[in-house]
């Protein structure tokens, strides 16, 4: 069964204490939760990492992960981080792909088909995001986009591989912009996704990797979007910051 998931996308947001008292007001929210069907996961900066993983250690369904990480083991490569830095933190996640990586610092498909293979290395799982830009679901073409990014950086995976992954489906053109894809292009965006790793692998591993819908993710709207049958969960970034929008996004299915 797939797990539902809603993962918080700190960016590059909140000091230290701005970030543990955050981290420490989600907990204190979520766990007057009685019945938890959700996973909440603080992908946060590295420095909150290691005192973040301590605080979510023994809460069950509370989880923590890095934003980005770097292929390689170690070596000189000034301002990185390695997984197994990420995985000696607590991390049990990490964000590979997300379009603003793309965008800024031209992260290519090979280079993050090499991340995903050294976060499944450690024992981390990847967040795998894939999204499109604008133009591209105005040319109609975000279909093909779609199934070009996973497959690229991807579908080299095992069978056994894939099915620890997670995939965050995140239209450039509604993250951080307060525009929302409606629940009919989540779904049919979902669904493709789902389609494809079916085609790839089998019916049984597709229907098994949680996909998590992006952009201006919000209480108003994470019921509705959540509601649909091929969205599990949320990568959220903004609301992410607000302990209560957080949560009560978690607290949607
Ligand atoms: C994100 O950056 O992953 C994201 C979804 O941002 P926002 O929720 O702010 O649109």
């Amino acid at each position: 069964m797939r797990k539902k998931i809603v993962a918080g996308n700190w960016k590059m947001h909140k000091n230290y204490k701005e970030g543990i008292d955050l981290i420490e007001s989600c907990i204190r929210l979520f766990e007057k939760e009685k019945n938890k069907t959700t996973e909440i996961i603080f992908c946060t900066p590295f420095i909150h990492l290691h005192k973040a993983s301590k605080l979510t250690d023994e809460h069950k369904h509370i989880h923590t992960g890095g934003q980005n990480c770097h292929w390689e083991e170690q070596g000189a490569f000034t301002g990185e981080t390695s997984c197994a830095m990420l995985k000696s933190c607590g991390a049990s996640f990490v964000i590979i792909g997300h379009s603003e990586r793309r965008m800024y610092f031209n992260e290519t498909h090979e280079q993050l088909a090499k991340k995903v293979d050294s976060a499944l290395k450690h024992n981390l799982i990847p967040i795998f995001c894939c999204g499109e830009p604008l133009e591209i679901r105005e040319a109609n073409t975000h279909l093909e986009l779609i199934s070009k990014q996973i497959r690229e950086s991807l579908f080299h995976l095992s069978k056994e591989q894939i099915s620890k992954t997670v995939i965050a489906y995140e239209p450039v053109w509604a993250i951080g912009t307060g525009k929302t894809a409606t629940t009919e292009q989540a779904q049919e965006m979902h669904a493709h996704i789902r389609k494809a790793l079916a085609h790839q692998y089998d019916l049984e591993t597709a229907t098994n990797i949680s996909i998590l819908y992006g952009g201006s993710c919000k209480p108003s709207n994470a019921k509705e979007l959540f509601s649909q049958p091929d969205v599990d969960g949320g990568l959220i970034g903004g609301a992410a910051l607000v302990a209560e929008d957080f949560i009560a996004i978690a607290n949607s299915f």
